[in-house]
């Protein structure tokens, strides 16, 4: 009994590594949907694809929910850096 129980921890493992690459397939679904810049407008951070804000240029990103609402007051005060684009 007990050796079958060791024989079957690997198959238990499984289950744990399906999650893994769900969030993997999440995160290019994410990629897809980058914004314009990678670099947040309002104090030049990394921006985080979770703050975005539609404009007419595009989806651009902020490093936080702050820099996101300033933009919004005057997105003329931040010019938007846009990031390479690869062909
Ligand atoms: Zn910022």
């Amino acid at each position: 009994m007990d050796a079958q129980r060791k024989f079957n921890l690997p198959s238990l493992m499984k289950p744990l590594f399906a999650p893994l690459f769900l969030s993997l397939a999440m995160i290019s679904t994410v990629f897809a949907a980058w914004p314009i810049n990678d670099e947040c407008p309002v104090d030049q951070k990394a921006a985080r694809p979770i703050y975005r804000v539609k404009t007419d240029e595009g989806l651009v990103a902020f490093c936080c929910t702050d820099c996101m609402q300033k933009y919004s007051k005057s997105p003329a005060s931040y010019p938007v850096k846009k990031k390479a684009v690869a062909k």
